[in-house]
């Protein structure tokens, strides 16, 4: 096989060296998938003095990114992650006619529709399956394999870190303020864990995975997140004891009311796969109306997890080369002029079952006055959970409610905190059934 793909690598970070790694150990069987082989050429790094755990022998390094855009490369792939320069840099490949492969997940759900766009006026292939959920080639499977369904609902766990930290939780009783440094300890979360204990990584993704399933431009914008830190031990305890694990869920419905798009901590039954998928595993949860239920269980980061995404792109790009753009899978699974952006609604809009924890007195009369509260906004309880208090301590009710527009268990909080047995320190989380 003579015939050679060229790639441009910006960025020999964790992906970067991956994806290095991979196509040199599985060269052969990628270029018989591929039909030519696929190389790495040239590369930048911001420090060229930094060890690298791949062989970079053959290919040539840059300082400036812009020179592997230039270099006589057929493919650029950005793996630098942020907004910029990565959107300057992917802006100029296109702008060259060269296809790009990117891992950014940031990039694609807060610049996507222009990037997109700009790639489409040029006839340029633009791929970005690494950007969710890893090593599950998910938009693989919500453009290509589920293309016949009707998707009305996803919910994925999309956050690895999130996920490892809950899973501490549960497993060792932990706080959430322990498996967070643990976490950082072990490489699972960063220094600053924003991004993704506030679940803006998560709605990164959902944004992407939303858009494509269901034919709307990205809108990232639109996604409600709510983080992890108010999950306590005791919520994850409680939970346990009324059949659920608790998991950060991105979810994304849509209903003739408009789509939902949100990212918060979520009860899910525990016989559920999702509530199965501990550690850093990331799952994703589908339903079409032809297929019914499908669930993808995987790696969502790390290295090689991730290279196998990107170089999944690779091959489609070496498969393409010399293809009409009309030939192209469009990049967000619908035709680009059959994107419509749809009405999407906030929380207070949403209808959810919930889980409410309450510390009360130890006093007579204090579970019928708080279900009187509930019974009057017309909330029925599906279980509740008395914990008798130690000592002279508080008791603990924890309850489920039925399925409820997310206003009126506002309301109901408001009027529950009113009473005067009940302490400020109440809970409240979603609960998903997938039903
Ligand atoms: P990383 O380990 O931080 O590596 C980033 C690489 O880009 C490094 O080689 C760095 O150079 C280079 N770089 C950073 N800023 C640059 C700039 N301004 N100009 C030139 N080079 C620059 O990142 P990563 O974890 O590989 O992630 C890369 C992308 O993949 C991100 O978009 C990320 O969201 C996405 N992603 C990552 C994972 C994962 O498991 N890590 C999973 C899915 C998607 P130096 O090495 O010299 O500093």
């Amino acid at each position: 096989m003579n015939e050679v793909l060229k790639v441009g690598l910006i960025g020999l970070g964790t992906v970067g060296q991956g994806v290095v790694r991979v196509l040199a150990t599985n060269a052969e069987e990628i270029a018989q998938r591929a039909g030519r082989r696929i190389v790495v050429t040239d590369a930048s790094v911001r420090d060229a003095s930094r060890a690298r755990d791949c062989d970079l022998s053959g290919i040539r390094l840059h300082a400036d990114p812009f020179a592997v855009v230039n270099a006589d490369v057929d493919v650029i792939v950005e793996l630098i992650g942020g907004i910029s320069p990565a959107q300057e840099l992917i802006a100029a490949a296109i702008a060259r006619g060269k296809p790009v492969v990117t891992a950014n997940k940031a990039l694609i759900a807060e610049r996507g529709n222009e990037i997109l766009a700009a790639a489409r006026a040029q006839g340029v292939l633009l791929a970005f399956e690494a950007a969710v959920a890893g090593g599950i080639p998910i938009i693989k499977v919500l453009r290509e394999g589920l293309t016949a369904n009707h998707i009305d609902s996803l919910a994925g766990i999309i956050n690895g870190t999130c996920n490892y930290i809950l899973t501490q939780m549960t497993a060792k009783g932990q706080s959430f303020a322990a498996a967070l440094a643990d976490a950082q300890k072990l490489g699972y979360a960063e220094a600053d864990p924003t991004f993704d204990v506030e679940g803006i990584d998560a709605a990164h993704k959902l944004a992407i995975l939303a858009s494509i399933a269901f034919g709307m431009p990205l809108q990232f914008a639109a996604v409600a997140t709510e983080g992890l830190s108010k999950v306590q031990a005791q919520d994850i305890q409680l939970a346990r004891e009324l059949g659920y694990r608790i998991k950060s869920l991105g979810i994304a419905k849509r209903s003739a009311r408009g789509v939902e798009l949100r990212v918060h901590p979520t009860l899910v039954p525990e016989d559920h796969l999702l509530a199965k998928t501990d550690g850093a595993l990331n799952a994703i949860r589908v339903h079409g109306n032809a297929v019914g239920q499908t669930v993808y269980v995987g790696r969502g980061a790390g290295g090689e997890p991730t290279a196998s995404a990107v170089i999944a792109d690779l091959i489609d790009v070496a498969r393409l080369v010399g293809a009409d753009a009309r030939h192209f899978v469009p990049a967000l699974g619908f035709g680009a002029d059959t994107l419509r952006a749809l009405p999407t609604l906030a929380f207070a809009d949403i209808e959810s079952a919930y889980y409410l924890r309450l510390q009360v007195a130890d006093e007579p009369g204090v579970l019928r006055a708080i279900t009187s509260i509930l019974a009057e906004l017309d909330i029925s309880v599906e279980a509740i959970l008395q914990k008798e208090p130690r000592d002279d301590e508080d008791a603990t009710l924890a309850i489920i409610s039925s399925e409820i527009p997310e206003h009126r268990c506002d309301l109901a909080l408001a009027k529950l905190r009113e009473l005067p047995f009940v302490r400020p320190d109440v809970s409240r989380l979603r609960v998903e059934h997938f039903a």
